[in-house]
């Protein structure tokens, strides 16, 4: 497919384009352990790191194990003022030597490049996922997305090794118009792949939202001209830095909206833990709001209301189990409420990625369901509709169930069992809703953990998964 020079907006877009105004924004990032190491931060963050930390990170430096190459250090004034009074915040963006004590893990989790017919494009179902930037406005240090974001060479399907690129508005429009003009050719599936048409983007990275307005705008003005009814929006800006979301975001969205009412708008929003919207009393408690649930922070509720109040917007929250993160059952629970209280549903909790360096982040599957069974005792049905999702190679996974005792008759059940679904499937719509029954393995934090105890796999989710990931050397992963 040929690349076009640049985009070239409808009339209809350009006449949108035309009424939008960039914000102004001073996330006061601090960028780089550089800076915390000879002590160029703002005096209040002086002593985020102590000088131990500091030196551990320092004595990685340059070695294999070197923490910043496996992922860059970033952070928002506004989050660091949260980090300094929540230690599941601080772990979340604070550098450690534990992330690369073990480096085990996959150089592309979920075996992206397989579904990436177009630069920047992963397209697996009807929803196709777009790289539109390579930078959060601060970097959690479990980011799945750590190969990108840190530029890491991976190797390509046709054995070519370079980083992965983003998305360019012509290419894609573009592949949106052939590829849907085909499977309407084809009785409503593509004749090479089964994929239905593409009707919704996710525009991800790294986030979305640190583009400015004009950006936004032209690539949200080209989805709907290609014809994409629901353009998704993956951010975590809400934690990182909610005053992204002023009045000229909100004008445009409108604009937007009265210019394309066909399209939704759908804002998938990313919160680990309730310390990152709610605020705390000097005893480290969340305050009872009079008008009913928690306080929380301004910023973040006066953007969450604009948000919400707008009826072609919906929110969904989702968002990983981490260890020393969001290992916290009661803490989940408030979160869920409060967010469905302030209109964001519960969408999915993941199981963390395969990536590099996982065994620091990632808890055990049967814990990470636990966790979630457990935050869900005492919720409603609406506020409890989180599901526990595990991305397959073959494609999105729920952990449906694990189980305490064995089924009568049945070896391989002793301790119980674990029951995973497959949500959405990547390669043939056939055998989404399909399951595999294993036997338990407590320890078990991939697929691979369970390969010795497959009592049932209609999904498939084990004859395919040695393909898919873990135990992959580190050496294939050139860091540039
Ligand atoms: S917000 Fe998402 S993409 Fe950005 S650093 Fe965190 S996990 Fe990675």
């Amino acid at each position: 497919m040929a690349a076009q020079e640049n985009y070239q907006p409808t009339k209809k877009a350009q006449a949108f384009l035309d009424k939008v105004e960039n914000g102004k924004y001073n996330r006061e990032i601090v960028m780089g352990l550089k800076r915390f190491i000879s002590n160029k931060v703002p005096e209040e963050m002086q002593g985020f790191y102590s000088q131990e930390e500091l030196q551990e990170l320092i004595d990685l430096k340059d070695t294999n194990q070197d923490v910043e190459a496996r992922m860059p250090v970033k952070i928002t004034n506004h989050y660091y003022q949260i980090a300094k009074n929540s230690k599941a915040v601080r772990t979340l963006v604070k550098a450690s030597p534990k992330e690369t004590f073990d480096l085990d893990g996959a150089p592309d989790p979920g075996k992206q490049m397989t579904y990436s017919p177009l630069e920047g494009l992963i397209h697996k179902y009807e929803l196709g996922l777009i790289y539109v930037t390579n930078t959060c406005s601060a970097h959690c240090r479990f980011c799945y997305r750590e190969e990108l974001i840190a530029k890491k060479e991976i190797v390509r399907e046709d054995g070519t090794v370079a980083s992965k690129g983003l998305a360019n508005i012509p290419d894609l429009v573009e592949y949106i118009l052939d590829h849907n003009k085909i499977v309407a050719e084809n009785g409503g599936r593509h004749p090479e792949t089964n994929r239905e048409k593409l009707r919704e983007i996710l525009m991800s990275g790294g986030d979305p939202m640190v583009l400015t307005n004009k950006k936004l705008a032209e690539w949200f003005s080209a989805l709907a001209d290609a014809g994409i009814d629901s353009i998704r929006v993956g951010t975590k800006e809400l934690a990182f830095y909610p005053d992204r979301f002023d009045s000229t975001f909100f004008n445009m969205l409108d604009d937007l909206h009265a210019a394309y009412p066909e399209v939704q708008l759908r804002f998938m929003v990313h919160f680990n833990h309730p310390d990152e919207f709610l605020q705390k009393d000097k005893n480290g408690n969340y305050i009872e709001d009079p008008d009913g649930g928690l306080v929380w922070i301004e910023s973040t509720k006066r953007a969450v209301k604009q948000l919400a109040s707008r009826k072609y917007i919906t929110i969904e929250n989702q968002a990983p189990f981490i260890k020393g993160v969001n290992q916290d059952s009661d803490a989940i629970r408030i979160m869920q409420r409060e967010l469905k209280r302030n209109r964001i549903n519960n969408h999915y909790f993941f199981c963390g990625r395969d990536i590099i360096g996982h065994k620091a982040f990632n808890l055990s599957i049967e814990d990470a369901w636990n966790l979630l069974n457990d935050s869900q005792k005492g919720l409603s049905g609406v506020e409890a509709s989180a599901r526990l999702s595990i991305t397959h190679y073959l494609g999105k996974t729920e952990v449906v169930s694990v189980t305490n005792k064995p089924i009568p008759g049945v070896p391989g059940t002793e301790n119980g069992v674990v029951i995973f679904k497959l949500l959405r499937s990547a390669a043939d719509a056939s055998n989404k809703g399909q399951v595999a029954i294993v036997g338990r393995n407590p320890e078990a934090i991939w697929f691979s953990g369970y390969e010795d105890r497959v009592i049932f796999d209609e999904a498939g989710l084990f004859t395919e998964s040695m393909k898919s990931t873990s135990n992959v050397s580190n050496e294939t992963h050139k860091q540039s």
